[in-house]
This record gives structure tokens, C-alpha cells and sequence, in this order.
């Protein structure tokens, strides 16, 4: 994480630094309290936070609260929670609706000066009169109001006076430009409801592109970094700007968005998904939610790292979701202690291991890393291990355990499969096992050679875990791809499935919410944060090893 690959911003950055254009670097994250934040969200985090701490300037969290239907302080809980996880500190928290009254004196300065009007068209003629790309549009019957009645009707609108809809505050530009967004773009709009910070005191609120770049400017913001679909308003925000005596004038820069496959990341859909119960919440561990990634076993870390390494630019492209698993992977491999688990659990019995004895055999946490030092295993003369890893009629090349064939059991022992017992139904239940003590760690005879290597749960010792193993959230790469068909028609049915009976090692069940491990041969894994407890442990499985059934 150290290496910072350099991108188009940051040499925007580094010239205005050289060139005494600013002293510092001020950037914000500008998210509308409006749903989770995603893993697209942490590229802007990333890039805006990063560049500040990178110069020694630092960032604002503002939120973007200018429409109250669709906004609440829960969202926004939610949002700073999810910041602070991703591990980033803001400088200074603010929200658009702190800059309510100046926003509202700077549409009194156009006004004005014959800049903005009010305007009573319906939305649906505003829409007929503003034109198309090839066909200029047509000025409103209503663009040469006087300054006079604008102010009278601005005011009245701002005291409730007029139902949702009946007017609108429109800047005065150019309806003729090439550029539909210059065309008298609507400002304020009527909206008598109230909002999650300022109560009842408003019955208008600020367009967006209005309260964007005058929140801004109001706060010295040094490089304001959006996304590529706002290049074509970049001339409004300088409009805006250049017509106010505002307090400076942020460069406004835009980068393309992040996406991911297999995935949607509009608030907008994963909003549906919450709320339609497709999936449990938004903080379900299939979600691209910052809290379902947390949830599911992301690390910060790891996020921070692959956005780093995909960098900033502007072409559109859509990741691969292998990359971000792997992301995960790289992190989780060097830190995660590792355990045995079995998941579909067969019992074992060592026909000659003492009845009643246990014993604790030592091993690594981490096989890499000696400086996590050791942990106990526990065995007894019962143990579980996974159903496929024994085949009664395999073919050549099976090394795990076969009739009369043998495996290393991970950490301990040789055995030698004596006896298979089986169900009425032919369902294996028991498999009858000798064990060679010569071949224990440590001992000359554990150099002997066999095939397989297999993991295993004391049976007297391991607890009963219920494991969740995830897929992709959608069964194909693009979800709205589609035009023609709903997003929710390509959801993956298996995106789920519960394990309830799995076996883990009792050091595992005693672990805390957000613990992970790597459960050797099988993945890394985490306490689910919301329903596992010690003693009855639930586990998510964050992603699989590189190769899970490896020999
Ligand atoms: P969505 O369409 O998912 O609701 P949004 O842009 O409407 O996203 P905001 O809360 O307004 O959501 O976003 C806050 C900031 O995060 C904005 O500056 C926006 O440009 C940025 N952002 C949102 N989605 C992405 C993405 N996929 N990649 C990079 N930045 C993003
Ligand atoms: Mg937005
Ligand atoms: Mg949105």
C-alpha cells in the first residue's frame, strides 16, 4: 500500500502544488444519505482522502442532503460508520443543508441580476420547452419576469406558501446552448416537507448542481473529484460560480466510475434488493455494501489495496470480481491464523487409539510466519473428517482415503482405512481406522510418504458451527445489461447456501464477532457479526483458497 501509483489527479495535484496555484490540497466525499455505501463509493473515498493525506491537506465528509424525501440520519450513521472503517479520518463533517440560507441569499444575487427567474411552466412543459440535442430549445414565457415579482414569488415559495410543483427557480443561461444542462437549468424546486436536519424551516431545497459547487466553494475544497457523468455539467458548475461572489472556485475534475461484474451498484437497485427482501439487509454479506463486504469478511485493507492497485482514469471499465476476491485473499493469506473445519463431517474412529485419552499436538498458526507462534489441536480417538475427502470405488489418481488406502491426517498421523459402516440406505457412517504412531510429527517415521493430506476435528472437541458459503449475488456479469428484462430475473437462486452442521475446533468457537481464520483446504472465514456467539458459532466464508480441493 506503501507505492502510490501516480494518476491524471494527482499530476493535476502536484502542478497546482509546484505552481503556487494552492498551498494545500482540500478534497471532500460528498455521499446523499440516501443508502449504504458500496465498493464504488471506497474508490472516491480512496482517491479523495488518499490525495489530501498524500499532501499534507486533508477532507471533508459532506452530505449531500438536499432532497429530504429520501434521506435520513440513519443513512448517514451508517455512511460515517462505514468511512471510519475503510479507515479514514475527515478533516471537517459538514452537509449541504448547513449552507441552506447562503444558498438561498446566492439565488437571490441572480435573481437580481437577471440571472434566475421563477418560473410556472409544469415540469412536463419545462421538459418540451428545453429541446433535444439537435433542436435548440424555446425560451419560456416566463424568462423575462421582473427581478421584482421573481423575489416576491422566490420568497413566498420559501415560506410554503405554494404547493409541490407549482414553481420552480430557474437559472437564466442560454437556451439555445449546445449543452442541454446550460439550458435555464431548474435551481430550487417546492418540496413542503420536512428534512432530517432542518426540520420544518424549508419548503424549497437546492438542485444538486446548484448546492454542489457552492458547498464547494464555501469550503475552500481545492479539487473537486466526481465522476465522469458530471463532465457535461463541469460548464454549469463554473457558471454557477462565475456568477456568485463566491469564495473561490474549486476545479472540478472528473474519473471514471468503479464497477464491478456480476453486481449492481446503484443505491437505487440495492435499495430495491434491501427493501424487497431479496437479500437480508443491507448489510447482507452477498451485497457490494461496505457493510455486506465488513460483514462477509472484507478487510479494510484489502479494499484500499485493490483500488489502489486498479488506479484512477477515465475510461469506463467493468472489474472482474476475481480481482477483488483476490485482493482479499493476498491480505487474509498473511494474516489469518489458520484452523481445521470440517464442513461435511464423517466420523472417524481410531480403532487403536486408547478409549477415553485425548491428547494436544502442537502446530503453527501461520506456516509462513513463526512469529504467530503456536496453537493446541486437539485429538481424541474420534474424529471428523470431510465426507469427500474418503471415496470407496475411486478413480486412479485419488490420494485422499480409500479401503486399505492411507492419508496423513494434517498435523498428527498416518492412517490406514480398515472398515467401511455403512447405513441400510449404503450412506457411509463410520469409517474403522488404524493409525501408525511411528509416522507422528516429529518422530523419523514421519518422513514416510503418502499421497494425501487431509484436515480433521477431534470429535470429542470440535464444536457444531453453522457455516454460510456465498456466490455471486447475480448469475450474470451484467445484470442491466438487459434493457429488455428486469434486473432481478438474472438474481442467482444459489447465491446462498447454509451449512448448519459443520464442525469446527474449539478455539474457533470461542472467537469473537469479525474474527477470521483460514480453515486449512477450505477458505477463509469469518464470525458473522450479527448472529454468531461464542459456543454457537456462525461463520461466513469470505472467499475460497486459490484452489480448494487441492490434494
Ligand atoms: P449511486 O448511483 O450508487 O446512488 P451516487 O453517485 O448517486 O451513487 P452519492 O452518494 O451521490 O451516490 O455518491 C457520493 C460520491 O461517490 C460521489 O462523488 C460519487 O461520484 C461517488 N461515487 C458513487 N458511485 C461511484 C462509483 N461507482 N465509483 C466511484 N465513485 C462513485
Ligand atoms: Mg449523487
Ligand atoms: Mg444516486
Amino acid at each position: 500500500e506503501t507505492s502510490r501509483p501516480t494518476n491524471f489527479i494527482r499530476n493535476i495535484v502536484i502542478d497546482d502544488l509546484d505552481s503556487g496555484k494552492h498551498s494545500t490540497v482540500v478534497t471532500r466525499f460528498p455521499p446523499e444519505p440516501n443508502g449504504h455505501l458500496h465498493i464504488g463509493h471506497a474508490k472516491s473515498i480512496c482517491l479523495n482522502f488518499g490525495l489530501a493525506a498524500e499532501f499534507g491537506g486533508g477532507t471533508h465528509l459532506r452530505f449531500d442532503d438536499t432532497n429530504p424525501l429520501k434521506e435520513s440520519e440513519d443513512f448517514a450513521r451508517a455512511i460515517l460508520a462505514d468511512v471510519s472503517w475503510l479507515g479514514f479520518e475527515w478533516k471537517e463533517l459538514r452537509h449541504a443543508s448547513d449552507y441552506f440560507e447562503q444558498l438561498y441569499d446566492y439565488a437571490v444575487h441572480l435573481i437580481r441580476n437577471g440571472k434566475a427567474y421563477v418560473e410556472e411552466l409544469s415540469a412536463e412543459q419545462i421538459r418540451e420547452y428545453r429541446g433535444t440535442l439537435t433542436e435548440p430549445g424555446r425560451d419560456s414565457p416566463w424568462r423575462d419576469r421582473p427581478a421584482e415579482e421573481s423575489l416576491d414569488l422566490f420568497d413566498r415559495m420559501r415560506a410554503g406558501e405554494f404547493e409541490d410543483g407549482r414553481y420552480v427557480l430557474r437559472a437564466r443561461i442560454d437556451m439555445s446552448s449546445p449543452n442541454i444542462n446550460l439550458r435555464d437549468p431548474v435551481i430550487y424546486r417546492i418540496r413542503n416537507a420536512p428534512h432530517h436536519r432542518t426540520g420544518d424551516a424549508w419548503h424549497i431545497y437546492p438542485m444538486y448542481d446548484w448546492a454542489h459547487g457552492i458547498s464547494d466553494a464555501i469550503e475552500g475544497i481545492t479539487h473537486s473529484l466526481c465522476t465522469l457523468e458530471f463532465e457535461d455539467h463541469r460548464p454549469l458548475y463554473d457558471w454557477f460560480l462565475d456568477n456568485i461572489p463566491a469564495p473561490c472556485h474549486p476545479q472540478q475534475i472528473e474519473f471514471a466510475r468503479g464497477n464491478l461484474d456480476y453486481t449492481v451498484m446503484s443505491k437505487r437497485r440495492l435499495r430495491q434488493l434491501v427493501e424487497e427482501g431479496h437479500v437480508n439487509g443491507w448489510d447482507d454479506p452477498r451485497m457490494p455494501t461496505l457493510s455486506g463486504l465488513r460483514r462477509r469478511g472484507y478487510t479494510p485493507e484489502s479494499i484500499r489495496a485493490f483500488w489502489n492497485e486498479m488506479g484512477v482514469s477515465k475510461s469506463e471499465s467493468i472489474i472482474d470480481m476475481g480481482v477483488l476476491e483476490n485482493a482479499l485473499r493476498n491480505d487474509l493469506n498473511v494474516r489469518a491464523p489458520r484452523s481445521m473445519a470440517v464442513l461435511d463431517p464423517v466420523k472417524v474412529v481410531l480403532t487403536n487409539y486408547p478409549e477415553g485419552e485425548e491428547e494436544w499436538l502442537e502446530a503453527p498458526v501461520h506456516p509462513q510466519d513463526e512469529s504467530m507462534g503456536t496453537r493446541q489441536v486437539a485429538l481424541s480417538r474420534k474424529i471428523w473428517i470431510e465426507r469427500a475427502d474418503f471415496m470407496e470405488d475411486p478413480p486412479r489418481k485419488y490420494f485422499r482415503l480409500k479401503p486399505g488406502g492411507e492419508v496423513r491426517l494434517r498435523h498428527a498421523f498416518i492412517i490406514r482405512c480398515d472398515d467401511v459402516i455403512k447405513d441400510a440406505d449404503g450412506t457411509v457412517r463410520e469409517l474403522h481406522c488404524t493409525f501408525d504412531p511411528e509416522s507422528r510429527s516429529g518422530l523419523p517415521g514421519a518422513s514416510r510418504k503418502v499421497k494425501g493430506t487431509i484436515h480433521w476435528v477431534s470429535a470429542a472437541h470440535g464444536v457444531r458451527a453453522e457455516v454460510r458459503q456465498y456466490d455471486r449475488l447475480f448469475s450474470v456479469p451484467n445484470p442491466l445489461g438487459d434493457k429488455s428484462r428486469d434486473f432481478l430475473e438474472f438474481l442467482n437462486p444459489d447465491s446462498l447456501e447454509v451449512i448448519p452442521d459443520a464442525v469446527v475446533e474449539p478455539e474457533v468457537a470461542r472467537g469473537e464477532p469479525g474474527d477470521f481464520y483460514q480453515f486449512e483446504r477450505t477458505g477463509y472465514f469469518v464470525h458473522d457479526s450479527e448472529d454468531s456467539r461464542p459456543g454457537s458459532p456462525v461463520l461466513n466464508r469470505a472467499v475460497t483458497l486459490r484452489d480448494t480441493w487441492a490434494r
